[in-house]
């Protein structure tokens, strides 16, 4: 009888200690709904790219002395440099320049490594389309200007996480001018230098 009894005791702690968790669990929940939700409503609202984002690669031209160095440390040696010897110059000339992102994997290593810095990443990372050989980027489609989030006037440019003020977490409706958390180095250095006491002028006292 004793035991019959404790079974019961122990059955109605544990039905209604289940039911107080479920409980909190609702209130959790129904607390979460009256948050503003954290969804970045793209394409209405885009997150600005961060400042070493590797998007689409930029090229110019002109920088250009088809070296092939980006051709060697690319990891499946894809831009196809194309370039004839002047005899008279004893100089390579560029004819073409071309990089097919259907295959790029955008590591980054040919900008890491051109010598002239011809190459550059922006952050354009929209490059969807419909036929992938649309995607071979010859040196004309290379050197368009890259689009960007913050001059397109039909988005909402949103700040990534690190890009926000101290103690911000959320990137809606945070002031664009309010800067980063932290002080770049040279607002470092101009308060180090505030602090500093004055040198001696040297006069004899
Ligand atoms: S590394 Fe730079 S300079 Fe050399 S071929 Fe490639 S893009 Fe041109
Ligand atoms: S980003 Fe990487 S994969 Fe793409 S072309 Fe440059 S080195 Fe090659």
């Amino acid at each position: 009888m004793f035991g019959f009894l404790k079974q019961v005791g122990d059955y109605t702690k544990d039905a209604v200690s289940a039911a107080r968790y479920i409980t909190d669990g609702l209130s959790v929940t129904f607390d979460h709904l009256k948050r503003r939700p954290i969804t970045v409503q793209y394409p209405y609202e885009k997150l600005i790219p961060s400042e070493r984002y590797r998007g689409r690669i930029h090229f110019e031209f002109d920088k250009c002395i088809a070296c092939e160095v980006c051709v060697r440390v690319c990891p499946i040696n894809l831009p196809v440099v194309d370039w004839v010897a002047n005899k008279e110059t004893k100089k390579k000339e560029l004819r073409n320049y071309s990089i097919d992102f259907g295959v790029c994997i955008f590591c980054g290593n040919c900008v890491e490594y051109c010598p002239t810095n011809c190459l550059s990443m922006t952050e354009e990372y929209e490059l969807a389309a419909f036929d992938r050989h649309s995607l071979n980027y010859d040196n004309v489609a290379l050197g368009r200007l890259p689009t960007s989030v913050t001059t397109d006037p039909a988005v909402t440019p949103l700040k990534e996480f690190g890009y926000l003020p101290k103690g911000v977490i959320d990137p809606h409706g945070v002031d664009p001018s309010r800067p980063r958390a932290g002080a770049r180095p040279d607002q470092i250095l101009a308060a180090q230098a505030a602090a500093a006491p004055a040198p001696d002028s040297g006069a004899p006292s």
